[in-house]
C-alpha cells in the first residue's frame, strides 16, 4: 500500500489552518511515528487519513487513487483507534468486538475477534466486561477492534497516553511486531514510545512538517548542539541553553540542555532522539 499526501491543507470552519502544504508518501511495511506537540495537528491529519475529514485544500491518493473514490475499498483495509475511542462499559470484550466486527462488515466473525483477543493478550478477559478493565487492558480492546479483519494500514493515535510504563514497552514491543507486513502510522506525543521502534519519524508542528527521516538523521543532526554544564549560583551561564533536565549531583545541579551555540562552559554530548526533537522544535519555534 502507497499513499500519497499531496499539498494537503486543513482549514477548520473556524479559520483556524491546523495542517498547512502537507506532502508526504507512506508506504508499506513500515512502522512511522508521527510525533509533535499538543496542538501540532496529528489528530486532524490522521482524521484526514481516515476519510473522517476533508481536507480543504491538496489531496491523498491510495495506490495512485483519489482517497474520495478509494474511500469504500480502504474502509475494508484500515484499522483506526482514535484518541477519544468510546467503548460501551456494560458490554464484555467478546461482545463489544463483535459488534465492532458486523460495523466492519466482517465475515466469519468468531475468527476474526479470537485472532484480535490474542494479539492483544485479551484470551483471559474476553468474558469481563468492560467496565471492570483497568485502562492498560481498554486501551488493548481498543487496539484489538483496530485489528479486526486484518487491516494492511494501521492508525493509531495516541495509543499509550494513560498507560503506566511497564505497558507501554508492551505496547511497543507490540507495535513493531505488527509492523513487519502493514502500514502502522503512530501518533504520539512521548518520545521515547518511537525511540527503539519506529523506522520513520514525521515531526509536526504548527500543521508544518519540520522533519522526515530515520530516527537517527534526527539524532545526527543535533550534534554538537545538545551540553551539559554544572549550574552556578547566579552566573546565569545555563541561560544560553533550553534546558532539558537538571540533575542534582554531588558537586551541584548539573543542566542538560540544547542550543545553536553552546555556551563555552558547557560539554557537548552525544544527543538522544529526546534531544534532537526538543533542539528541533525550538529552532523552528525561533524562525516563526
Ligand atoms: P494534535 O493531535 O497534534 O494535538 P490537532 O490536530 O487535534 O492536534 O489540532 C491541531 C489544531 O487544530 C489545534 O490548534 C486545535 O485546537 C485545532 N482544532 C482541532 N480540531 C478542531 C476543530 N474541530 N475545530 C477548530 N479547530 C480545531
Amino acid at each position: 500500500m502507497r499513499i500519497h499526501l499531496n499539498h494537503l491543507n486543513m482549514i477548520y470552519p473556524t479559520g483556524k489552518q491546523a495542517l498547512k502544504d502537507i506532502s508526504l508518501m507512506l508506504e508499506s511495511p513500515s512502522l512511522i511515528g508521527l510525533v509533535g506537540p499538543n496542538g501540532a495537528g496529528k489528530s486532524t491529519l490522521m482524521k484526514l487519513l481516515v476519510a473522517g475529514l476533508l481536507p480543504t485544500g491538496g489531496e491523498i491518493t491510495v495506490d495512485g487513487v483519489p482517497l474520495p473514490k478509494y474511500e469504500k475499498t480502504l474502509k475494508g483495509k484500515l484499522g483506526y483507534l482514535p484518541q477519544d475511542f468510546g467503548l460501551y462499559d456494560e458490554l464484555t470484550i467478546w461482545e463489544f468486538l463483535d459488534y465492532m466486527a458486523a460495523l466492519k462488515g466482517i465475515r466469519d466473525s468468531g475468527k476474526a475477534i479470537e485472532r484480535a483477543i490474542a494479539a492483544t493478550g485479551l484470551e483471559e478477559k474476553k468474558k469481563a466486561r468492560i467496565r471492570t478493565l483497568s485502562g492498560g487492558q481498554r486501551q488493548r480492546v481498543g487496539i484489538a477492534q483496530a485489528l479486526l479483519g486484518e487491516p494492511e494500514f494501521l492508525i493509531f493515535d495516541e495509543p499509550t497516553v494513560g498507560l503506566d510504563p511497564e505497558e507501554r514497552i508492551r505496547f511497543r514491543n507490540f507495535f513493531s511486531q505488527t509492523a513487519q507486513d502493514k502500514l502502522v502510522l503512530l501518533s504520539t506525543h512521548i518520545i521515547e514510545d518511537v525511540q527503539s521502534v519506529c523506522d520513520r519519524l514525521i515531526v509536526i508542528d504548527r500543521g508544518k512538517i519540520l522533519f522526515t527521516g530515520r530516527p537517527e538523521e534526527l539524532i545526527l543532526r543535533a550534534r554538537g548542539h545538545v551540553g551539559v554544564l554544572l549550574e552556578q549560583a547566579g552566573d546565569g551561564k545555563e541561560s544560553a541553553l533550553h534546558i532539558i533536565s537538571r540533575v542534582n549531583t554531588a558537586e551541584g545541579v548539573l543542566c542538560r540542555g540544547v542550543a545553536e551555540v553552546l555556551p563555552q562552559e558547557a560539554r557537548s554530548v552525544e544527543p538522544t532522539l529526546e534531544d534532537a526533537y526538543l533542539y528541533l522544535i525550538t529552532q523552528e519555534g525561533k524562525t516563526q
